[in-house]
């Protein structure tokens, strides 16, 4: 179990890692893009951690809301195509967990479904299409299909990050179909997706921001 304050902390961390990954996302944007990946995330999730202030002044413990607040702000201060494709999928997620102040592996896969469907509906994008729904999309799946495993939480969101990354690895191998990389045609192969490694750099933010929680609770911290 997640806390709200746990939300509001992996939260955080995402915006750490985007700003650490500045420079990188906006170097593979270069490559089949415009350049500005890693500076449209950076700007957002700055935007965010702000948010995340007022949040916390606010007690607000909703992750619904939490949510909610943080896709409505990538909307409006993320340019090109990706701030209205995580601020969708953000928004979409917040529907599956609104009212909760407390969320389990099964309400993350709900998150899960609901941030793909809204990448997909904003952005029609299917997988093999060199876009982030390759690498969310995998992830999603080792959710549903983790239904009857014995895995731990943590064992899982680990399986869930590496499907995002062998996603994103995928991604430099297949032309792009979608987005501003699909004008390049044939010339997007051998290049990988940043909007896949921005998803990936977030899944995996996860996996390492709630193991670092639950290595906490273990030692009684
Ligand atoms: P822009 O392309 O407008 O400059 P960004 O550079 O911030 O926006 O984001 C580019 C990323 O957005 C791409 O690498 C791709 O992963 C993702 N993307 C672009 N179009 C789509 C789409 N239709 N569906 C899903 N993802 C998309
Ligand atoms: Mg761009």
């Amino acid at each position: 179990m997640l806390s709200a304050s746990d939300v509001i902390y992996v939260l955080e961390k995402m915006g750490t890692v985007i700003a650490e990954n500045k420079e990188y996302l906006t170097e593979l944007d270069s490559a089949i893009g415009d350049a500005d990946h890693g500076i449209n995330m950076t700007k957002g999730f700055d935007a965010v951690k702000s948010k995340l202030e007022d949040i916390k002044q606010k007690n607000i413990d909703n992750i619904g809301e939490i949510l909610k607040i943080t896709g409505m702000t990538l909307v409006s201060t993320v340019g090109g195509a990706a701030g209205p494709l995580y601020g969708t999928a953000f928004m979409k997620a917040a529907l599956a967990v609104m009212g909760k102040t407390e969320v389990d592996i099964r309400d993350f896969q709900n998150i899960m479904e609901g941030a793909l469907a809204g990448v997909k509906m904003r952005g029609k994008a299917e997988i093999s299409d060199k876009t982030m729904v390759d690498a969310l999309e995998p992830a999603v799946n080792i959710l549903r299909e983790s239904k009857d495993k014995e895995l731990n939480e943590i064992e899982l969101l680990n399986n869930v990050r590496l499907a995002a990354l062998q996603g994103m690895e995928y991604t430099k191998g297949i032309q792009a179909r979608k987005g501003r990389a699909s004008y390049l045609g044939a010339r997007s192969i051998g290049h990988q997706d940043p909007g896949a490694t921005s998803s990936y750099l977030l899944l995996n933010t996860i996996y390492q921001t709630v193991e670092e929680i639950k290595g906490k609770d273990i030692n009684g911290g």
